[in-house]
């Protein structure tokens, strides 16, 4: 590379990465830039997983636009930083080097400590037994899906959002799925037991059996080396459960690998500043993989907000949004948002799944969760129930302001929330109507 431009290289063509460039590309700044993604596939949209894996869309659906401009290296994985020559070194030889580095390497599925079964998948991970399989990639639901057939049977080892996902997606394919969940309630981190009564309610009656309070101790496999292939599993009490398919979904871990290695401050994530920068200032980081102010979000929204806030940056490096004026970075819109729908025909596009409107057809449960879902002694909560249609509200207020909340089959509220949330004042009026708005939507 021979350029005046100033070389920006991204590693990891994920949510993040696409965003930024997407965002760069917006501001007339995408000249020079390179992105190194390992995944061979065009970008997509990995929120849409789900649907990808019920048959619902097929893979060329989800994927994202790609911005004119930037030079895209697929099926390439960056394996070093060279901090003293500023270039990222790749697993087919290539140098790239950079003026301004951005990790956006996301995070990888766990693999939860059971027998014969440790460590995180991806790269350089153990080989699994023939039938198990963790839902992260776009390279999951192409060999998911030609497993997920009616009859076969599958346990979904985790019961939060990426668990229900799979299990919901497993189900609309005929397949006879045990979501086995250690937790008292499903989505123990995002929602209430209310709500997630309403949630395995939905569950069930797609056919899914949804065992909670349920530890999973073991995989149950026959035959020794490559001819390993997955039986069943066993849990805490004993008892053996047969499966052909058993998916993992007990969370994820941050790719911090690269930059730990480079010699950058890493804890749980990457360690960066207000401005999202490492303690190298040419290498920022953004989405799963960094850590801020203590925190590594895991969810669309702050990577968004963050490949947003450093598009400004680099682009105007000496601006209001450059390193002029460090904005802080605040978390905000950390919002989960879900929506599970049954198959559908055709190749339209694909739904935004963070847009306020959601779908508003067919066979959906929407739920979207944000901030402090359960209220201290000193809180105020307030909550709408109808379980005739399935619908739950609840809002969560301190000192006047709202701090958290759960919509669950309805999410016209979802804007007029969010927005009362984040501004962080008290909202007008009396907050019951904080439940009863329908945020303009009707
Ligand atoms: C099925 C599913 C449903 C989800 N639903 C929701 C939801 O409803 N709401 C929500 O907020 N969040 C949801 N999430 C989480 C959300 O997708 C992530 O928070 C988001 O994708 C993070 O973006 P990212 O760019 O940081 O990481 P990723 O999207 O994971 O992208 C990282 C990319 O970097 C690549 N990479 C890593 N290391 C290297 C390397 N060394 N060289 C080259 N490339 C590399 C990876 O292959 C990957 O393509 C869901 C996730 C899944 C899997």
């Amino acid at each position: 590379m021979t350029s005046t431009t100033s070389r920006t290289v991204v590693v990891g063509g994920g949510t993040a990465g696409v965003r930024l460039v997407d965002r760069l590309a917006a501001l007339g700044a995408a000249d020079g830039v390179t992105v190194i993604g390992e995944e061979p596939h065009p970008p997509y949209n990995r929120l849409l997983l789900d649907g990808v894996l019920a048959g619902r869309y097929p893979p060329e659906v989800v994927e994202l636009p790609r911005p004119d401009g930037p030079a895209y290296l697929s099926g390439v994985r960056a394996v070093r930083i060279d901090r003293d020559d500023a270039a990222v070194v790749c697993d087919n030889g290539d140098r790239v080097p950079y003026d301004t580095l951005v990790l956006a390497t996301g995070s990888s599925a766990v693999l939860p400590p059971l027998r014969g079964l440790s460590g995180t998948a991806g790269p350089g991970s153990p080989r699994l037994p023939e039938g198990v399989r963790t839902f992260r990639t776009m390279d999951d639901c192409l060999a998911l899906a030609p497993r997920a057939r009616p009859g076969v049977r599958a346990v979904v080892v985790g019961g939060g959002l990426l668990g229900v996902c799979a299990a919901r997606a497993l189900a609309s394919r005929g397949v006879r799925v045990v979501l086995a969940h250690r937790g008292g309630h499903l989505m123990d981190r995002h929602l209430d037991p209310r709500a997630a009564a309403l949630l395995r309610a939905h569950l069930e009656s797609l056919g899914v059996e949804v065992r909670t309070g349920c530890r999973v101790r073991g995989l149950l496999v026959r035959g020794s080396g490559e001819g390993r292939a997955v039986e069943g599993v066993e849990t805490a009490d004993g008892s053996r459960t047969e499966a052909d398919l058993v998916v993992p979904a007990c969370g994820v871990r941050p790719r911090t690998g690269l930059a730990a290695a480079a010699g950058l401050t890493v804890r749980r994530g990457i360690v960066v500043d207000d401005g999202l920068r490492t303690d190298d200032p040419r290498i920022h980081a953004i989405g799963d993989c960094a850590e801020h102010r203590g925190t590594v979000h895991g969810l669309a929204g702050p990577a968004h907000d963050q490949a947003d806030l450093l598009a400004r940056r680099l682009a105007d490096p000496g601006g209001a949004g450059g390193t002029g004026r460090v904005p802080l970075y605040r978390g905000s819109r950390v919002l989960t948002r879900l929506t599970l729908t049954g198959p559908r025909t055709g190749t339209g596009p694909a739904p935004n799944p963070f847009s306020a409107a959601g779908e508003g057809a067919g066979d959906v449960f929407d739920l979207a969760a944000f901030g402090e879902v359960a209220a201290g002694p000193e809180d105020h909560e307030l909550l709408l129930s109808d379980a005739t249609r399935g619908s739950y509200r609840k809002v969560v207020l301190r000192d006047g302001r709202l701090v958290g909340g759960i919509l669950l089959g309805d999410l016209a509220a979802v804007g007029t929330l969010a927005r009362a949330w984040e501004g962080g004042e008290p909202p007008p009026g009396h907050p019951i109507h904080l439940l009863t708005t329908d945020g303009g939507h009707r």
